[in-house]
């Protein structure tokens, strides 16, 4: 844990999510994560993985969360299969992370954007 950790912060929308105070179309929980699909989804397939633990973006990352952040990685594979996204090679899936205002980035919990599906989609 770094100093721009915090276990939850009241008011990021993200921690709002994970503890049930905002409604969410739940994807995936366990200890350490918690998935949900995005509300404006750009592909047949869109959700967003996160930490439960409050870290602002990838910008604040440290080696103490290496181990974390490999085990979020392995989980987006699983995800996108279970959640409908074709087989590789065929199908696949797109992994995405905004970082800071130049990075797009419009919630400031860190989380990974997962898209998949049949193209055309809506952006990208
Ligand atoms: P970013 O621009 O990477 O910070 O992405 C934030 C994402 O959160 C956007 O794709 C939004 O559509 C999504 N989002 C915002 N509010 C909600 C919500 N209440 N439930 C699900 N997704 C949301
Ligand atoms: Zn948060």
């Amino acid at each position: 844990m770094s100093n721009l950790d915090h276990l939850h912060q009241p008011d990021c929308l993200f921690c709002k999510i994970v503890a049930r105070k905002i409604p969410s179309r739940v994807v995936y929980e366990d200890e350490e994560f918690f998935a949900f699909h995005d509300i404006h989804p750009w592909a047949p397939v869109h959700f967003l993985l996160i930490p439960k633990l409050h870290i602002h973006s990838m910008a604040q990352l440290d080696d103490r969360h290496a181990n974390m952040m490999g085990r979020m990685m392995v989980l987006v594979p699983k995800l996108a299969k279970q959640e409908g996204c074709n087989p590789y090679p065929e199908g696949g899936f797109r992994l995405l992370t905004n970082t800071g205002a130049e990075g797009g980035q419009e919630v400031h919990h860190l989380h990974f954007h997962v898209m998949g599906g049949p193209r055309p989609w809506a952006r990208g």
